[in-house]
């Protein structure tokens, strides 16, 4: 496989690009970061650690896309609409784990598609996809006499709260359960709790990789359903196997329940 790291010297980037190379299957063709990164010029496998790959860090997104069948892309939502443009440009399937789009990045990624397959995911590992389908079912079968909130932990230096973890676990306790409006936090004299309310509560510090918990709380007994990332590696492999699965599909949207189908 010939794939384009963007981001390739952040904390994900790294990740990918030293996994990447101990597959020993894939080669990296390009690799791209913000121009103001230090790191620009290196070797691509010497900033990640695992020695000479012979492809150097450009900000150059469209000289790192060259030659290469996908890319991944784990940067920050203001690159999205630029990484979009390229990628259709230069006919290259598209992995986005980066969080926080809003409706027109979204929207950006929805105009790639037409062009080349593009998968978005805000998680990109297996146990939070099977979590998701756990959460809706058992918001299903506990019905409303259980409230459900979800509390989701990161290290200090995350962007975006909530996480797109946390969203994509909301989606999935509105698809077990209709009616309910998202609340981000609480602060004040909000007064009891509303029966409609599914909260979401950020906390940020340390180098905690990602922890979400959904808490089922009913009358007499609740449940906790509980995923925490332990190495950034689970995603970094999530994305190239996500990347291996787009190599030679139609242009369109995919997200991770495809892969695992
Ligand atoms: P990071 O800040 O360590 O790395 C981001 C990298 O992207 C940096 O090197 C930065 O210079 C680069 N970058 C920024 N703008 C760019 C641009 N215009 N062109 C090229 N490169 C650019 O952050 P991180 O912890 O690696 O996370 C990156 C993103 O991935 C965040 O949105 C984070 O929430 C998300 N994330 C997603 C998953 C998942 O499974 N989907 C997992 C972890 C993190």
């Amino acid at each position: 496989m010939k794939l384009a790291v963007v981001g390739a010297s952040g904390r994900m980037g790294l990740a990918v690009v030293r996994l990447a190379v101990d597959s020993g299957d894939v080669s990296i063709v390009g690799a791209a970061d913000a121009p103001g990164s230090a790191h620009l010029g290196r070797d691509a496998g010497e900033i990640a650690g695992v020695g000479h790959v012979g492809t150097v860090l450009t900000s150059e997104l469209d000289d790192a896309l060259l030659g290469a069948e996908v890319c991944i892309d784990f940067t920050a939502k203001a690159a999205t609409p630029r990484i979009a443009t390229a990628v259709a440009r230069a006919k290259v399937a598209w992995v986005c784990g980066t969080t926080g789009l809003d409706a027109a990045e979204q929207a950006k990624l929805d105009e790639a598609a037409k062009v080349v397959p593009v998968l978005h995911a805000a998680n990109m590992s297996l146990g939070v996809q099977v979590l998701a389908e756990i959460v809706r079912e058992a918001v299903k079968k506990l019905g409303s006499a259980f409230d459900v909130e979800i509390v989701e932990a990161h290290h200090k230096k995350k962007a975006d709260a909530p996480s797109g973890t946390a969203k994509r676990l909301a989606d999935a306790v509105k698809e077990g359960r209709s009616g309910l409006r998202e609340v981000n936090g609480r602060a004040g004299l909000v007064g009891a709790r509303k029966d409609d309310e599914l909260a979401i509560l950020a906390i940020r510090g340390g180098d905690v990789i990602g922890d979400h918990t959904v808490h089922l709380l009913g009358d007499g007994e609740r449940l906790e359903l509980t995923h925490r990332a332990t190495s950034r590696d689970l995603f970094a492999r999530g994305a190239l196997r996500a990347a291996r699965f787009l190599v030679g599909k139609p242009a369109g949207r995919y997200g991770i329940p495809d892969v695992l189908a």
